[in-house]
């Protein structure tokens, strides 16, 4: 398969030359992994299985509260919704250069200032998104093959998440292979391409319709409100890109949460 990225961005360089950031803080081979957390990541360390796994999330750590108590937690399954009007969802993200973390729970692609969600007026702006296999929220009880969620803050902090569910079919997503064939795939790694740019424009599905609910962080410490807004229609994607990603998240979906009779409103593009 030919290589997109070394020709974008590259015709007048004679060489292309690659900048990688490394913090090899694991590479020291100590065996553990706490050592190779990214600086914001919070301890004590927390996993998606066994004793640190979802089920004790609330219990590792006073700031982890909200996991255990919390009654607007994330992700839920969607299937009673409530039909309202359509509100569009309108997604001015530019360009960006590659630049992303593995923090060991999940591959973070960084997003610098000057790409934003508006809603109703309402600018947040795109900080991150991430990776998760298989996909955590449901469709009538189905996940999808992986999720992509796209993290936003308002003025006040405040968090609103686009979910976009994948699911494997025929075509690849090209400029998911330009992120997915240099994600850092260690635990603790981080790299920035000057080389690669991708637009997370393109990782949205063609219709927009959504559903809105109120919940929560989906990893500790669980904050609450999120306000979520999960695509109706998948990204289609194809099985190797699925695989790709998974090498590079591992297993990384926390289990449906209680709903506790919140409204899940559909919001569908006639
Ligand atoms: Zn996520």
């Amino acid at each position: 398969m030919a290589d997109p990225i070394l020709r974008d961005g590259c015709s007048q360089a004679p060489r292309c030359s690659v900048v990688v950031l490394a913090a090899l803080v694991a590479a020291m081979g100590s065996g553990s992994s706490v050592a190779a957390a990214a600086p914001d990541d919070s301890s004590p360390d927390w996993s998606y299985a066994g004793e640190s796994g979802p089920a004790h999330w609330g219990e590792l750590a006073a700031a982890n509260e909200t996991c255990a108590k919390g009654l607007s937690q994330s992700p839920i399954n969607l299937s009673q919704t409530q039909p309202v009007v359509f509100t569009p969802l309108s997604f001015q993200y530019r360009s960006q250069r590659l630049e992303a973390v593995n923090r060991g729970h999940g591959v973070h692609v960084l997003s610098p200032p000057g790409s934003a969600l508006l809603v109703r007026g309402d600018a947040y702006d795109l900080e991150e998104f991430n990776f998760h296999v298989p996909g955590e929220h449901g469709f009538n009880g189905v996940t999808a093959e992986a999720e992509i969620h796209l993290v936003h803050r308002d003025r006040q902090g405040g968090y609103v998440i686009v979910a976009v569910p994948v699911r494997a079919g025929e075509r690849e997503n090209r400029i998911l292979s330009r992120i997915l064939d240099y994600l850092p795939m260690r635990s603790g790694e981080q790299v920035r391409y000057r080389q690669v740019g991708i637009n997370p424009i393109f990782l949205l599905p063609n219709d927009h319709s959504y559903f809105r609910y109120e919940g929560s962080l989906v990893t500790p410490p669980c904050t609450e409100p999120v306000l979520w807004f999960v695509m109706r229609e998948a990204l289609e994607v194809s099985p190797w890109q699925i695989q790709r990603m998974a090498q590079a998240v591992g297993t990384n979906a926390r289990p449906l949460q209680p709903l506790n009779g919140r409204p899940v409103f559909s919001l569908f593009r006639q």
